[in-house]
């Protein structure tokens, strides 16, 4: 009972209970899977050129522990092994595109397939050998476990079908030199051993890699997620900050914005711009009549008029506050002007919007203030021309609304 409660802190302490099985759902594992392939493929790669030549060091093993089948050795680290190695590694390198277009698992089980392949050859040398040292020979699959679980890092479900694989060919070569004289037979069952629990020390090691590596992509997932929300969430603040809210049209900071980068380029030009103001006809009246909501309705029925017509233009409208609106025409000149602001006062005339306790007309109207200037001669500013429609608005309603008035003012000298 000791036993299990160590043997589960200790896995405890490794994280297993804390990263759960080695899967995500599977959208989330083909992500995962995915992000990792190119740099895994590398890893592979450049791992599998250092065990190659650590494969080979071994023959100094060889020489010193099986010379009755060094030959035998030789042939299968050099001319078997590394040929094909080499092979593997030359291919996978020189088409690293086409190795990222195949599924994942294909480049984990030749990888994994190199490993078995390495034992496999070790195991041949053993089969045949009457050297007394075979059974510390047998300590050279420990390299190939620890060099596949911790430094190839196989996926852990693969780390333990080669670690089982190399501790099923270890009990192999031990059963297959049955009866042979060994000077040391007292070291078989400690060099199991110290197979058994290295694989399971590395496979431990392996997981806790593996979920640590999951974890990191998950918070990555996560913080790109939050990073995507920041931006969207500010991209529509800032959206939100320039329109206004009832009718949809920019705001009046926006307009400023729009009105100031408009002047600066008229300041260069020298060609003239209008300023207009749109103001609904007794628009008080139309709120007491039809209630709130339906003047909310209005505006809203207003804006989309004005918006409509100036589409095809490159005026800009903005909600000036309350029931008024303001317009700025770029590079324009008296007689566009005029047809524009006509066009906007009948594109409002002609939705026909009932309005019962209006005492000029029986449906919902503008009038529109029109001021033009030349940023570069005139020395007015734009709020100077904003003054001049208003005084021209004004004109309009003491005229009779649902018109529009040209500021008539003198340009300064
Ligand atoms: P005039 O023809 O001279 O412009 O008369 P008016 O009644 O339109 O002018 P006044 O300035 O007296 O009234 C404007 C009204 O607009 C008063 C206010 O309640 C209303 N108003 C301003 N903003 C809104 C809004 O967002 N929604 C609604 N429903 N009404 C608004
Ligand atoms: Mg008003
Ligand atoms: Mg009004």
């Amino acid at each position: 009972m000791r036993v299990l409660v160590g043997g589960w802190s200790l896995l405890t302490g490794l994280g297993l209970s804390r990263f759960g099985r080695l899967r995500f759902e599977p959208a989330e594992e083909a992500r995962f899977i995915q992000d990792g392939k190119a740099a895994r493929q590398t890893h592979f790669l450049i791992s599998g050129v250092f065990s190659l030549v650590a494969f080979n060091l071994f023959l100094l093993s060889d020489w010193m522990m099986v010379p009755d089948r060094f030959d035998l050795a030789l042939r299968l680290r050099l001319l078997v092994y590394t040929p094909v190695a080499v092979f593997f590694l030359a291919v996978s390198w020189r088409f690293r595109d086409f190795a990222l277009q195949l599924p994942a698992a294909v480049t984990e089980w030749v990888a994994m397939l190199g490993g078995i392949f390495a034992a496999l050859c070790l195991v041949a040398v053993l089969m045949v050998t009457d050297s007394p040292y075979a059974v510390m020979y047998r300590g050279g699959l420990l390299p190939i476990l620890v060099f596949g679980t911790l430094v190839m890092r196989f996926r852990f479900q693969l780390a333990v079908v080669f670690c089982i694989s190399l501790v099923a060919l270890h009990l192999l070569t031990v059963f297959a030199s049955q009866g042979a004289p060994t000077p040391f037979p007292e070291l078989e069952v400690p060099m199991f051993l110290l197979l058994v629990v290295v694989a399971f020390y590395t496979l431990a090691m392996n997981f806790r890699t593996e979920a640590e590596e999951r974890l990191r992509f998950q918070r990555k997932e996560r913080s790109a997620a939050l990073r995507r929300e920041l931006q969207a969430s500010q991209a529509r603040l800032e959206t939100l900050s320039r329109q206004d809210a009832l009718t949809g049209v920019p705001n009046r900071r926006r307009f400023d914005e729009v009105a100031w980068q408009c002047w600066q380029r008229h300041m260069q030009t020298g060609e003239q711009l209008a300023v207009m103001l749109l103001d609904v006809d007794h628009f008080k009246a139309f709120n007491d009549h039809h209630g709130h909501p339906a003047g909310d309705q209005c505006l809203k029925l207003v804006a989309k008029a004005l918006q409509d017509t100036l589409a095809d233009g490159d005026g800009t409208l903005a909600r000036w506050g309350g029931e008024e609106f303001i317009v700025l025409l770029p590079h324009t000149d008296e007689v566009v002007a005029h047809r524009v602001a006509d066009r906007l006062v009948q594109s409002v005339r002609a939705m026909q919007l009932r309005h019962e306790a209006s005492p000029t007309r029986e449906v919902v109207t503008i009038s529109a203030g029109v001021a033009l200037g030349r940023p570069s001669m005139d020395g007015r500013d734009l709020s100077a021309m904003v003054a001049l429609a208003d005084r021209a608005l004004y004109q309009a309603k003491h005229e009779g609304r649902d018109r529009l008035v040209m500021d008539r003012t003198p340009k300064p000298a």
